[in-house]
């Protein structure tokens, strides 16, 4: 079990395949993003060496992140290697859904548990416009096949934007009337890169949820959490409905996550600069008792939390270059 100093058992990782990605999100990268040559990220036998390191280390929970980790050559491999690494018990990913048609079955067979689907409006032009040049049709195509594959429950996140997207917040909640799907709405948080939108047109978790009892009346609080969302329920409706208010309410006294970056560093607060590099002493040669160490105590250092209310911003990285 790996306890940090304040008694937390930090047993979750997410892993970033990839800073690439095929879409270029309004809230996540400025459109001329460049990105980093694969050879200084870490290649498919540094994932599965560190994988089984952190799984020694009791960490039994995996999510693929990016960029867009369906973009990551050997995808299906990758996932296949981290499926069967022993005490991983669970093994999900975040993607936008672009890639999902061809890729959810091939994913599915490897070992890969569950998809979180990005999808932050219904509305095709919208769509086009907070990623810049996404097709809706991939998405919804990408999340039906993870469902008849059975990549579920399936669970859809969507950023919302102020001057963007807050209406469409409405359209993704009735989704959950017949399906029994989760739609989570996320708080936009500060990275670098697109730090003015980030700051200047966030929406909060209050607003959203206002906006939505607007619309269906006020929603059923089931009491329960899905990692940091809080769930609520449409009066009658099969699916959920979760919000994440990173910003406004955070979660950090019971967060149980550490991330490792595309180019191998560990990031123990998505939003403190704080890294601890994995990579370099790897490729020098350390031995495994050597990384073991490292993350143990980068673990037991994890810092108690964000410091967004006291405008501490991280501004080291751009959201796509740590994995969300
Ligand atoms: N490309 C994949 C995707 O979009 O789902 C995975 C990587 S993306 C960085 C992971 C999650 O972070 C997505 O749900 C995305 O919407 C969210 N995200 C991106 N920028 C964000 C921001 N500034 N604040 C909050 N969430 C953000
Ligand atoms: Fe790509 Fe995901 Fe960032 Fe959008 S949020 S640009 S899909 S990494």
């Amino acid at each position: 079990m790996a306890l940090d100093r304040f008694g937390r058992n930090i047993h979750y990782l997410r892993i970033s395949l990839t800073d690439h990605c095929n879409l270029r999100c309004i809230y996540c990268m400025p459109e001329d993003q460049t990105f980093r040559p694969n050879a200084s990220l870490l290649q498919d036998g540094e994932i599965l060496l560190l994988a089984r390191l952190f799984a020694s280390l009791g960490f039994d929970k995996i999510r693929l992140t990016g960029g867009e980790p369906t973009v990551r050559a050997n995808i299906v491999e990758i996932v296949r290697g981290i499926a069967s690494t022993p005490g991983i018990r669970s093994l999900s990913m975040t993607t936008n859904g672009v890639m999902l048609k061809r890729l959810a079955q091939p994913l599915k067979d490897a070992g890969l548990q569950r998809v979180n689907v990005s999808i932050d409006t219904l509305d095709p032009e919208k769509f086009r416009r907070l990623t810049r040049w996404g097709k809706i049709d991939d998405v919804w195509n990408g999340i039906l096949a993870a469902e008849e594959v059975g990549l579920v429950p399936v669970k859809l996140n969507a950023v919302v934007v102020k001057g963007y997207n807050e209406d469409d917040v409405i359209d993704l909640a009735a989704l959950t009337i017949d399906r029994p799907w989760q739609m989570r709405y996320i708080e936009m948080m500060p990275f670098a890169g697109v730090t003015d939108i980030q700051t200047q047109q966030i929406v909060t978790a209050s607003q959203i949820q206002q906006k939505i009892e607007s619309e269906f009346g006020p929603l059923e609080a089931t009491g329960k959490y899905d990692g940091e969302a809080r769930i609520f329920r449409i009066h009658g409706g099969k699916g959920e409905l979760g919000f994440i208010s990173s910003v406004t309410v955070p979660f950090c006294s019971a967060c149980t996550r550490a991330r490792l970056t595309a180019d191998g560093v560990l990031r123990m607060c998505l939003l403190r600069e704080k890294e601890i590099d994995l990579l370099t002493p790897l490729r020098a040669g350390a031995t495994l008792e050597d990384l073991r160490a490292l993350i143990l105590e980068a673990v037991w250092n994890k810092p108690w939390g964000h410091g967004l209310d006291e405008g501490v911003i991280p501004l080291n990285r751009a959201m796509n270059q740590i994995g969300g």
